[in-house]
């Protein structure tokens, strides 16, 4: 969503189309990916206007609250869903929660899809839940993308890089898979990839010419895991480059600590650093949401800083 308050008449062009909309989701199928992961592939009318760009790609999910089978928002206009949803009584609400655009394509029959993929790790989490239960016709919303280069495509390589440094956790491995479908050929990728169970490498074949390392978490690790994973790139070798790029994303304490070796140890320009926490161990999304927007204004639109 964009934060303006574009109210004149006058055609849009390309620079007013907002990045944003609300869209319907519906449930076409599910696919199990390994032990963690759950496909969801989404269809419905509302899908022709979606555009994805690809790479790490967000969308914000609004899934129904414990005991809802679909979605119901009171409003989705730009300048009035967020008061309105807020202001909705908690058993009603939606739960908001982010994810990442697998993949959006159209069938040989014209029909839009959009992949999204769950990692499912309890069901006491709200989203998590929701799609362990997901079966076919269940309906969501989503504010997703408009236009395929919205502001929500965090990875941005800068002209020249010579060399892309990944890691991803379970949850980024959705936005790490988009990413290596769109690299271009010929340039070094060196991939760590976390997760939390051997069968979860079957989500991702090493594509030709990446040199990928597994980290498979030991079973009940907290924050130590942090510390494996440091381990296992500090042993490791990198590519000889000049210009490397790296993107990082995952539990927010590690990536903290990802990003900090690649800059303080391994020389990487801290400007060529992409990093982002996509969940903190012990904290739920909304806990992460109030902290973030602690002190501003209540109805203040959250997509607006994506
Ligand atoms: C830009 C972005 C893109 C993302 N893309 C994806 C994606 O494509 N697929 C995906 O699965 N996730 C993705 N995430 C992460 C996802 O939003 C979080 O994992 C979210 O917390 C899940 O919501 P929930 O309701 O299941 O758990 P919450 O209610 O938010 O959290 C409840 C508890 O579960 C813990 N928790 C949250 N996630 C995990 C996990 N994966 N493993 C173990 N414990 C966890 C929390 O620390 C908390 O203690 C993305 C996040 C961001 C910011």
């Amino acid at each position: 969503m964009t934060s303006g308050t574009d109210t004149e008449a006058a055609p849009e062009t390309p620079a007013e189309i907002p990045h944003f909309r609300f869209f319907e989701l519906e449930v076409l199928r599910t696919r199990r990916l390994g032990h963690s992961f759950l496909r969801i592939t989404f269809g419905g009318a509302d899908l022709a206007g979606f555009r994805s760009g690809g790479c790490d790609q967000s969308l914000s999910l609004f899934l129904p609250p414990a005991g809802r089978e679909h979605t119901v928002l009171p409003s989705t206009g730009e300048d009035t869903w967020f008061g309105d949803w807020r202001g909705m009584p908690d058993e009603e609400r939606p739960v908001m929660r982010s994810y990442t655009v697998r993949e959006q394509r159209r069938t040989a029959a014209g029909v839009d899809e959009v992949d999204i993929d769950f990692v499912l790790h309890g069901s006491s989490s709200p989203a998590s839940a929701w799609a362990g239960r997901a079966v076919t016709g269940r309906r969501i919303m989503a504010i997703g993308p408009a236009v395929a280069e919205n502001k929500s495509v965090r990875f941005q390589p800068p002209a020249g890089t010579d060399a892309f440094l990944l890691y991803a956790d379970e949850t980024a491995l959705p936005a790490a898979a988009a990413i290596l479908d769109r690299l271009p050929a010929g340039t070094p990728v060196r991939a760590w990839f976390e997760v939390p169970h051997e069968d979860d490498r079957l989500y991702l074949r090493a594509p030709d010419g990446a040199d990928v390392t597994w980290v498979v978490r030991e079973p009940g690790t907290g924050a130590e895991r942090t510390d494996r994973v440091l381990e296992v790139l500090r042993a490791a070798e990198r590519p000889a480059a000049g210009a490397p790029y790296a993107w990082i994303a995952g539990e927010s304490a590690t990536i903290r600590a990802v990003r900090r070796h690649f800059v303080q140890d391994c020389g990487v320009d801290r400007r060529s650093v992409r990093f982002t926490g996509y969940w903190r161990l012990g904290a739920s999304e909304e806990e992460l949401l109030a902290e973030a927007y602690a002190g501003r204004a209540p109805d203040e639109d959250p997509t607006a800083a994506l």
